[in-house]
């Protein structure tokens, strides 16, 4: 590891200014960044300690629930408000990492984790996303964990957050402060397609903080839920997973919300996809010809096509059993 200054930031205009720095990172739990600078993949220079800023708050305000950033992952999942207005965002945290690890977790340090491919964690390779311009090993290379959605020639790596899945099919929006001011992301709008830039992730910039996350606390997403498919049953990160909500009336879809985890290069949805269902009866057919529409732009390689089945396999399970109607 490579020596860093470190400020534990007093105050929120404080945290802006010293973020300012082109070499400084904020640090929040550290589950991720610590690993990551012991590994030398990411090497900043000033490290400021957000931890104490006032940023851990759960509430529900007007039909709003508000979860600050620094909320951990474990108070979040546990809350009875998260629990009874948004499910799915507490079970998607729950299948995530360990308990320890989640306790130190904080809710705007998932979003922003990296991604897991192993060249990218290591040295040892080239890799787009850390070295840009260096090649993208994972193309013929070990990819059975890779992603099949969003894939471009640079690279091909998946996006780990189980909780950004939840957010993306609850609707929630990101608000980020500057010294300029607070933005607010929709969380569809806030990671970016690897494209020819892989090492832009999100639409954060140098310097911005998230300060929290608003989720609607709607009837659906009261109804909603989290189901994470992987290799073993816990500390693991997901194969495939769907967040989803449904509603019925009159027997027909009437609202619906489906993301998917583990096959995007960014958390995915199709609004369009979804739309296909509206007025149907759920039945094998519907639920394939959904399928069918949000699964035709993958790109699998000979390894990670299993991913499509076990998709497939978890929306129709969602649809027909998670799912109160
Ligand atoms: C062994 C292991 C297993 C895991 N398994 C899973 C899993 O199954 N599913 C899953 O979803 N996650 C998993 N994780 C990831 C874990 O959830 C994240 O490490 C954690 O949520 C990151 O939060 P943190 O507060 O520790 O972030 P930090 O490590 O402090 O920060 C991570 C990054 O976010 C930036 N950051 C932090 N806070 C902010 C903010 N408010 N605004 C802007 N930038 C910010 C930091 O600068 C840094 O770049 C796992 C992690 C480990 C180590
Ligand atoms: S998939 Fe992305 S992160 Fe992995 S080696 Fe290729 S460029 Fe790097």
């Amino acid at each position: 590891m490579r020596p860093f200054e470190f400020h534990r930031a007093a105050s929120m205009d404080e945290a802006l200014a010293l973020l300012a720095r082109p070499d400084a990172r904020a640090l929040a739990g550290g589950t991720t960044l610590v690993d990551l600078m012991k590994l030398g993949v990411e090497a900043p220079g000033l490290l400021v300690d957000i931890g104490t800023l006032p940023l851990d708050g759960i509430a529900l305000e007007a039909a709003t629930l508000r979860i600050g950033a620094l909320a951990s992952n474990s108070a979040v999942a546990r809350d009875p408000i998260v629990q009874g207005q948004c499910p799915a965002l507490s079970e998607a945290l729950l299948s995530g990492a360990s308990g320890q690890i989640r306790n130190a977790a904080s809710m705007g340090g998932n979003l922003m984790q990296r991604t897991r491919c192993a060249y990218f964690r290591s040295h040892d390779w080239p890799c787009n996303k850390r070295v840009p311009g260096s090649g993208c090993p994972a193309h013929e290379g070990a990819n059975a964990h890779h992603a099949v959605l969003g894939t471009s020639d640079h690279c091909i790596a998946v996006s780990p957050s189980d909780v950004a899945v939840a957010l993306l099919a609850l609707d929630a929006t990101v608000a980020i402060a500057s010294p300029q001011g607070v933005r607010h992301v929709p969380i569809a709008a806030f990671y970016r397609l690897p494209g020819d830039t892989p090492a832009i992730e999100t639409v954060v910039q140098p310097g911005e903080l998230i300060i929290h996350l608003d989720v609607p606390a709607t009837a659906l997403a009261a109804r909603s839920a989290y189901l994470k498919l992987r290799g073993r049953a816990s500390y693991e990160f997901a194969s495939a997973s769907v967040a989803g909500a449904v509603r019925l009336e009159g027997g027909v879809v009437a609202e619906v919300a489906i993301a998917l985890g583990g096959l995007g290069t960014v958390p995915w949805r199709d609004r369009r996809a979804e739309r296909l269902l509206l007025g149907q009866a759920l039945g094998e057919a519907s639920i394939d010809r959904f399928c069918d529409a949000l699964l035709a732009p993958a790109r699998p390689t000979a390894d990670n096509r299993y991913k499509l089945d076990l998709a497939r396999g978890a929306v129709h399970h969602m649809l027909t059993r998670s799912l109160p109607c």
